[in-house]
């Protein structure tokens, strides 16, 4: 009879945490169901059942389950295998997995008694509407099930015969050449096979627009998965899931690979090279593309990578044979990729034919365009109105009280505020240190752009689509309908207006500077700004007529520019690659960050340069560092990072071990003991 369960808390803390089951628990006691158990003091917590022995544990007092919240398991056993090799991984606690994994709803403690708890068990969560449902694949005869062209046809062959060797595919298909087409084409056939399906996005791409269009298709078989769901449609998502009627197809952000699956045939990762797709904040800072792939391999399911612009890394492995490549390099209806032509500002304000943001060839474009009824996209990647303001006078410039930044001034809410704590406070009428009162604005937010372009097209209908604009899902999917609809003409952006959005009737899109995106801190700062621009540019002319892009630069020599005007990825990768191998570089390193945070300046720097020494008697030349990442002050804690390259021949394991031990040592220094130390695994 077993008398012990480890159980997986959502804490910090390694491993799981072993209690003792009373007698009349012991039958009902599963792995994977949830338990309530005492911990900490007078605390209780939501667990989950990892394992189940008869082994006491020495020389600590072991406490006992007070609940057993499931009948049922409610995760499956290949899903907590799952997490232990996301915590490995990533080197965070299984707690803090399982805390990502399960929606809030279910983490929480029941307060109904446990009779009536058993509503939330998965049968009762059948629901009668599916029953209807033919489940032989016959309701694909629906009309909006699309007929391929010729060349998407191929491309479908393509993956067939790519999967024969590899099980995962890359499908380079240029902007708008139908690549949900071909998906939609791969779901029905793993549905017909009976397999489940994991169709991954990322965040902002998740609209309506895309699930209406595969909810036309798969009806009631399609669930989605969003992280602005209520907590409770999540944890009906997740249960059902569980039932004898689950989704047969997830549409879903990262967190959808959580979910359980029984029969996952397929998993597709569309915009594959987003970086949405890794978590930043809290841990587990996993890459969700990354461990669909795992997930993937694990159920010997077959793996579609998708994307206009590969991620380095994905192209690199289907160049070195580990990935399948397709390439798919026509727009649907045999439209024209867009004509980009760069607008070289240098060259305008030595000639002071521009002032502000716009060039007068943009203008120009944007005239006709909007008096043949067509749209217009602007794309610049700063929200807000100006990004900092300065005394004339003196040079002050208003910064975050708690972090290492200048405020952000936004005109419409008459504040400034902070974007890394949200930190605001009025703009002040004077500077406080000189007096004056003239306060002079640098730069362009979107918010300035929309005000200056309704200023110039005082006719237009413009609207602007930022963080600022799209708090709530239905603010976000607004614009996009009103936009979609043709009742706006100009729409205004940060990157959200680059991400897979299909509209009929954009004929210009304005890139306004691609030095802000070259210019960022980052070596991956050109490969996302090709991303961006290919992505952006490729809003354009997506039916009849080709479109144009004015892409305004100050280095309109620059090799990357050239390389997006001639739509050549391949010269990019080769220019990029170079420099990353000659710089140790991912893919042909791994990286790792370690991040240690503390309020005291002192104490961080003694913790960064004790933390160098250590590693250094492991990692030797390997770890960099330490440095201040490009903000290293947030939220009133100061910041530095320590940086390793490591082999991707080095043993995981033993790096692990090295990391973690270093950290606990660190942590039990009276010194260090309220520091906060945790690591980035492939940062991003
Ligand atoms: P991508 O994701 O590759 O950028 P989309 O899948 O959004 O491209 O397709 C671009 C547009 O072309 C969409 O409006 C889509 O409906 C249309 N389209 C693509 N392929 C087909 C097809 N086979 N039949 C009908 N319409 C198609
Ligand atoms: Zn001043
Ligand atoms: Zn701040």
């Amino acid at each position: 009879m077993t008398c012990f369960a480890d159980v997986i808390l959502p804490v910090p803390l390694q491993g799981c945490f072993t209690y003792s089951l009373p007698a009349g628990f012991a039958s009902r006691a599963l792995v994977g169901v949830r338990v309530v158990v005492p911990f900490g003091n007078k605390k209780t917590h939501v667990g989950l059942i990892a394992r189940l022995h008869n082994q006491e544990p020495q020389g600590i007092e072991v406490k006992a389950i007070l609940e057993i919240v499931d009948e049922n398991p409610v995760v499956l056993p290949h899903q907590l295998s799952l997490w232990q090799w996301i915590a490995d991984y990533y080197l965070c606690s299984i707690g803090e997995v399982f805390k990502a994994a399960l929606p809030g709803k279910m983490k929480k403690a029941p307060t109904r008694p446990a009779t009536s708890r058993r509503t939330i068990a998965p049968s009762s969560l059948d629901s009668p509407s599916l029953d209807s449902l033919p489940s032989d694949g016959s309701f694909l005869g629906s009309s909006s099930f699309p007929t391929l062209s010729p060349a998407q046809q191929t491309a479908l062959h393509g993956i067939h015969q790519q999967w024969q060797q590899h099980a995962v595919c890359l499908l380079h298909g240029v902007t708008s050449s139908g690549k949900t087409e071909i998906y939609i084409h791969l779901i029905a056939e793993a549905l017909q096979r009976g397999e489940q399906v994991l169709y991954l996005l990322p965040e902002i791409v998740l609209t309506s627009q895309l699930t209406d269009r595969l909810q036309a298709v798969f009806g009631d078989r399609l669930g989605v998965y969003h992280s602005k769901y209520t907590d409770v449609q999540r944890a009906h998502v997740w249960l059902r899931q569980l039932s004898s009627e689950p989704y047969d197809i997830i549409v879903g952000v990262r967190s959808s690979v959580f979910l359980p699956f029984r029969k996952l045939g397929l998993v597709i990762v569309d915009e594959e090279h987003e970086v949405n797709f890794k978590q930043q904040d809290p841990a587990p800072r996993y890459n969700a593309r990354n461990v669909a792939i795992l997930m993937a391999s694990r159920a010997k399911a077959r793996v579609l990578l998708g994307t206009a612009t590969p991620s380095l890394d994905s192209y690199y492995n289907a160049r070195l044979g580990k990935y399948g490549l397709v390439r798919l390099s026509e727009r649907y209806g045999q439209v024209q990729l867009p004509e980009v032509e760069i607008v070289d500002m240098k060259e305008l304000r030595r000639k002071r034919l521009v002032h502000g943001p716009f060039s007068p060839q943009l203008l120009e474009q944007m005239r006709q365009a909007l008096s043949a009824h067509e749209q217009v996209i602007l794309f610049q990647n700063r929200r807000g109105y100006a990004p900092h303001i300065e005394c004339h006078v003196c040079g002050w410039v208003p910064r975050c009280p708690h972090c290492d930044v200048s405020l952000t001034m936004h005109a419409r809410s008459g504040r400034m505020t902070c974007h890394y704590c949200g930190f605001t406070a009025e703009i002040p009428a004077r500077c406080p240190n000189c007096e004056n009162t003239e306060l002079r604005q640098h730069g362009f937010g979107t918010e300035r752009i929309e005000e200056d372009i309704q200023l110039l097209f005082p006719e237009a209908r413009v609207a602007r689509m930022d963080l600022d604009t799209t708090h709530t899902r239905s603010a976000y999917e607004a614009i996009l309908h009103d936009f979609a609809a043709g009742e706006t003409d100009i729409l205004v952006g940060t990157q959200m207006v680059t991400k897979g959005l299909d509209f009929e009737r954009v004929s210009v899109v304005g890139i306004l500077s691609a030095d802000n995106l070259l210019n960022q801190p980052d070596f991956r700062a050109y490969e996302r700004s090709f991303q961006m621009m290919a992505q952006v540019a490729g809003r354009a002319g997506r039916r009849q007529r080709r479109g144009k892009v004015l892409l305004q630069t100050m280095e309109a020599r620059l090799p990357l520019i050239q390389q997006v005007v001639a739509g050549d990825y391949d010269a990019m990768y080769i220019d990029q690659m170079t420099e990353r191998r000659q710089f140790a570089y991912p893919p042909f390193f791994r990286m790792a960050f370690i991040y240690m945070k503390h309020r005291r300046a002192d104490i961080i720097s003694r913790l960064a340069e004790e933390m160098v020494l250590r590693l250094k008697a492991v990692f030797g030349q390997r770890v960099l560092g330490p440095d201040e990442p490009p903000v290293a002050r947030v939220q009133s804690l100061f910041i530095r990072r320590v940086m390793l390259k490591l082999e991707p021949a080095l043993p995981r394991d033993k790096v692990r071990e090295a990391l973690m031990q270093t950290k606990a040592e660190l942590l039990a220094a009276s010194t260090f003991s309220s520091a906060q130390i945790y690591f980035d695994v492939d940062p991003l």
